[in-house]
């Protein structure tokens, strides 16, 4: 790589190559480094959808949404700790980055419901493709093919070098194990959060220690250690969300398998809670629960309901019984209590009323064999917490003044998600603040 460019993007997840994009289009020469073998990170990962609101595939799904509903869910979701200023310009600009993304050749049109909204908005691959591979693919396409921005891989980013209180450039440790120094007009953090680095999530929140992990193993919390270094501010960092449906050394568990009517058991067979409850009150309740773990349960017809079951299947997640008794006997349950728990489950269906645990949709009964159970408890999913940004991608100071030619986007901030991110919120933070940070880098805002 050169010595010199205009613009340095540290980290090759979606809201580096969101910014690598923008950064370029305004004029800029680019270059992005990414510690690991891959581009992607986390966002290769993401499942749900990406969150907009007022989008063209909704308006012609009859859907009615605005950016109004949209920050006040997700205000609400946040619990209101959220930066209100950074999720007014998500909801704003959330149908733009749709568009952004369709016209490089990103398939985003189907619309559906994830928790905490009010309406359809999490847009996603028509046919059942996983959105983040969609999303990542297509902006590395944009990056490396259409514009020829270089993407160093297995090149990581040590420290950031500061002059005269500016940032203006970045050290960083080549493939070939050398080190160099690189100067750029403004620096990117695009370095995803601290998901997979146990220790600093522990030591933010002792209760998490030895928790697993939904994330890729890059996901260490560099930039977030980088940034505080030179005087960074630092907001919401014990705001650790995890995920209550991690199938242990597998893969995280769609919530949509306990959308489309899976119900969660404990080792014994009996329910313990409202399966469609917020991600933090679903991972609390299954740590109560003797072996900090529960079951999955669901039948035929679920299955038949998500593709994504199938992946479950291959990876070798999913335990199968003909009736509930066998299913029961596969997984050390009692076979009385987990017949009588799928009965009393029924009958809740059949009269539309979950009398045990006030389980709001109730879409079927789990009455067609053969029966599944998957093992799941919490992981460590996404990190709320980061470094302070104000509504241009600035990054903050602990003194609370811009920090001169340094600018972060995604996961690796804090604010906009607040106490809870709610599904979908990911992609759309990622590619909207992404995009502004590399415009933002770009003209020296
Ligand atoms: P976001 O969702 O915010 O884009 P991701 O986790 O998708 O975050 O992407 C962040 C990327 O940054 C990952 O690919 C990760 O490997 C990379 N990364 C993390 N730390 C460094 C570092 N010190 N140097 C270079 N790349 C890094």
């Amino acid at each position: 790589f050169a010595s010199e460019y205009d613009v340095i993007i540290i980290g090759a997840g979606g809201a580096g190559l969101s910014a690598a994009v923008s950064a370029k289009q305004a004029g800029a020469s680019v270059v992005v480094f990414e510690k690991m073998a891959m581009v992607g990170g986390n966002t290769l990962r993401a499942t749900g959808g990406i969150n907009a609101a007022g989008t063209s595939f909704q308006a012609k799904a009859g859907i009615t949404d605005s950016p109004d509903l949209f920050y006040a869910d997700t205000m609400k979701g946040g619990y209101e700790k959220n930066d209100p200023a950074l999720v007014r310009v998500l909801a704003e600009k959330s149908a733009s980055s749709i568009d952004w993304l369709t016209k490089m050749g990103a398939d985003l049109s189907d619309v559906g419901r994830l928790a905490g909204a009010s309406v359809n908005r999490a847009h996603r691959p028509t046919g059942g493709a996983k959105v983040g591979p969609e999303i990542a693919s297509t902006l590395d396409n944009e990056v490396e093919k259409v514009l020829g921005i270089s993407v160093y891989k297995r090149t990581e980013v040590t420290d950031l070098i500061v002059k005269n209180g500016a940032v203006t450039g970045v050290s960083v440790t080549a493939s070939n194990g050398k080190n160099y120094q690189v100067n750029g007009k403004a620096v990117v953090l695009a370095t995803g959060g601290f998901g997979a680095n146990n220790e600093m999530a522990a030591s933010l929140v002792p209760s998490l220690r030895g928790f697993a992990t939904t994330n890729q193993p890059g996901a260490t919390g560099d930039g977030i250690v980088m940034a505080e270094k030179i005087g960074a501010a630092l907001v919401d960092m014990a705001e650790i969300q995890t995920h209550p449906t991690y199938a242990p050394d597998k893969e995280m568990i769609t919530e949509a398998v306990r959308g489309n009517g899976a119900i969660l058991v404990n080792k014994k067979g009996s329910r313990f809670i409202d399966e469609l409850k917020t991600r933090d009150v679903v991972s609390a309740a299954i740590l109560d629960q003797d072996g900090k773990s529960a079951y999955l349960v669901f039948d035929d017809s679920v299955r038949k309901s998500l593709k994504a079951i199938e992946d479950y299947v291959k990876l070798g997640a999913v335990i199968e019984g003909a009736t509930p008794e066998a299913l029961a006997a596969a997984i050390n349950a009692d076979p009385v209590t987990l017949t009588a728990t799928l009965n009393t489950y029924n009958q809740a269906v059949a009269s539309k009323n979950d009398s045990q645990f006030g389980r709001s949709d109730l879409p079927r009964a789990l009455s067609t064999a053969p029966y599944y159970a998957i093992e799941v408890l919490p992981a460590v999913h996404h990190t709320m917490g980061g470094v302070k940004i104000d509504t241009e991608t600035r990054v903050i100071s602990t003194a609370g003044k811009p920090i001169p030619g340094f600018y972060a986007a995604g996961e690796v901030t804090g604010g906009v998600h607040g106490g809870n991110r709610l599904g979908g919120n990911a992609l759309a933070d990622i590619v909207t603040f992404g995009r502004i940070a590399g415009n933002s880098a770009a003209k020296g805002l």
